[in-house]
């Protein structure tokens, strides 16, 4: 019998989860995209001036003049497509740049009085440009000092990041004492597994400041080896290591090497794993242009709210802290990585995003690991939770998808958690269910979170589905802290997990 564990709770990271960051959902990012191209810089008011200005300076001076990055990151193609019809969204813009890239074809605009025609090149420079504004946007709506996130905002992801730790340090003893084999599935792999759809990295680098504080001041287990956590992205990522000057080529680790290190022959220490995957791919990272590697960088130093993990910027400013390391990167820099395996320069436009577009993707191959990674925890789930990810109704593909994924699990066993948030709710019920949710349907507040529930609803059997309305952190969150407790209701409730935590593994 082959080895048939899998997380058994699986959280589906979406914008909603880091609304309260600051971070913009796709809708508001088009809106900025208009305004920018506009040169109305009103939604950076009340942002830091020097970061203002940072911005500005990309906008006006190097995307627009600089001859070589105004070429490469097209604003002037961008604007002009945009200008044709002002009420496109993300997917319809991005779809329709796909389609015309696909088919090699140009693009003839109106506007001002006059037509201006752009060759395919200029679309594929107009694409890049708003990839990178998108990535510029992000990295400079967590920014509330030049280089660091705001302090009270992240806390409660550190918090949440610091009791899931605790609770897979929990878990360890507790299969330790079960008896459960440290070198299977059944021990070393978490009961939870993320998968996030936004590009941010926050929460990705909140848990592993929590490992690595851990790390550093380990528990041990029963025959005195140490526990060490760490996480499996769902395909192998090369990156220099984090606190280290060197660019010496490190890995992210995975599952194969946590079977070794935990091999009863060779005892050093007795290493956990917890899967978290970005199938849309997270910024920082690169498919080199030479070798066609995945590689990725999470900055030079272990500080939490630095915001070094999204990567260098094409604009120092806007990326106050970061260090170029190699010879190479501080030649050309501009957002260069190098590649770690072959030496060849990477720019922000070599990073791997999968935006929404109904045009036939470009198959990213790592991307593509990861998809059937993310199909395989979905598949072998117990209690899946759409952590503010809502099911994008306007991308039918998502959905078919998820429908294929969970198509074998019998629906009267799986369960389903739904975080969303609404602020015209206010009701003292912790969780709507059955009767509750189609009341809510009914009443129709909030389009969008209906919407949501409603898609939810028709890939579940809505008996098993459990809804709040509080949001991300707020569903976690008791007197303005992170309460264990309810943490452990949100990944393991009772009614859905009858032993509690930890779970049991048959
Ligand atoms: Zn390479």
């Amino acid at each position: 019998m082959p080895e048939r564990y899998w997380p058994e709770t699986v959280i589906l990271w979406g914008a909603g989860a880091t609304k309260s960051l600051g971070l913009y959902a796709t809708k508001e990012l088009i809106q900025l995209v208009i305004k920018i191209n506009k040169n109305d810089f009103s939604f950076l008011e009340n942002k830091n001036e020097k970061l203002k200005n940072a911005f500005k300076k990309l906008v006006i001076e190097d995307l627009t003049k600089d001859s070589k990055l105004s070429k490469i990151y097209d604003l002037k193609a961008l604007a002009t497509i945009i200008n044709t019809n002002t009420k496109l969204n993300m997917h319809e813009l991005f779809t329709m740049l796909d389609q015309l890239i696909e088919n090699g074809m140009g693009f003839n605009a109106f506007c001002n009085g006059k037509t201006e025609f752009l060759r395919v090149e200029r679309i594929i420079g107009a694409k890049r440009c708003l990839i990178l504004l998108i990535e510029e946007l992000e990295r400079l709506s967590v920014q509330s000092s030049p280089g660091y996130m705001d302090e009270e905002l992240v806390n409660p992801y550190y918090q949440f990041s610091k009791i899931l730790t605790e609770l897979m340090k929990e878990e360890a003893k507790c299969f330790e004492d079960r008896g459960y084999k440290r070198d299977t599935r059944r021990f070393y792999l978490y009961s939870y597994a993320i998968v996030s759809f936004n590009w941010d990295p926050i929460l990705l680098w909140n848990i592993f400041n929590a490992h690595k504080e851990e790390n550093d001041n380990p528990m041990y287990m029963k025959d005195g080896l140490k526990l060490r956590l760490f996480d499996d992205f769902g395909t192998r990522i090369a990156s220099t290591e984090i606190g280290k000057d060197e660019s010496e080529i490190w890995y992210t680790s995975d599952e194969s090497q946590c079977k070794r290190v935990n091999d009863y022959k060779y005892p050093s220490r007795i290493v956990r794993i917890g899967k978290i995957l970005f199938p849309h791919g997270v910024f920082g990272s690169r498919i080199c242009p030479e070798c066609g590697k995945y590689i990725t960088t999470f900055g030079a130093k272990w500080d939490r709210l630095s915001t070094e993990v999204f990567g260098p910027s094409v604009f120092g400013g806007l990326q106050k802290n970061w260090k170029y390391k190699t010879k190479k990167e501080c030649e050309y820099r501009r957002g260069a990585i190098e590649c770690p395996y072959c030496g060849q320069v990477t720019y922000p436009y070599d990073m791997p995003l999968i935006m929404q577009t109904l045009a036939k993707k470009r198959s990213i191959p790592p991307l593509e690991e990861i998809k059937t990674e993310m199909g395989l925890l979905m598949k072998n789930a117990k209690h899946i939770i759409f952590a503010g990810y809502s099911l994008p109704f306007d991308d039918i593909m998502v959905k078919t998808f998820f429908m294929s994924s969970i198509s074998g699990n019998d629906k009267s066993k799986l369960k389903c958690t739904v975080v969303n948030f609404d602020e015209n709710y206010s009701s003292d019920v912790e969780w709507l269910k059955n009767e509750e949710i189609e009341k809510y349907i009914k009443s129709n507040k909030d389009k969008s979170v209906v919407e949501c529930i409603e898609n939810v609803c028709d890939i579940f059997n809505i008996q098993n589905v459990r809804i709040s309305l509080k949001g991300i952190p707020d569903v976690f969150m008791e007197n303005g802290k992170c309460s264990k407790d309810k943490i452990i209701d949100l990944l393991y409730p009772k009614e859905y997990f009858q032993e509690g935590f930890p779970v049991e593994r048959d």
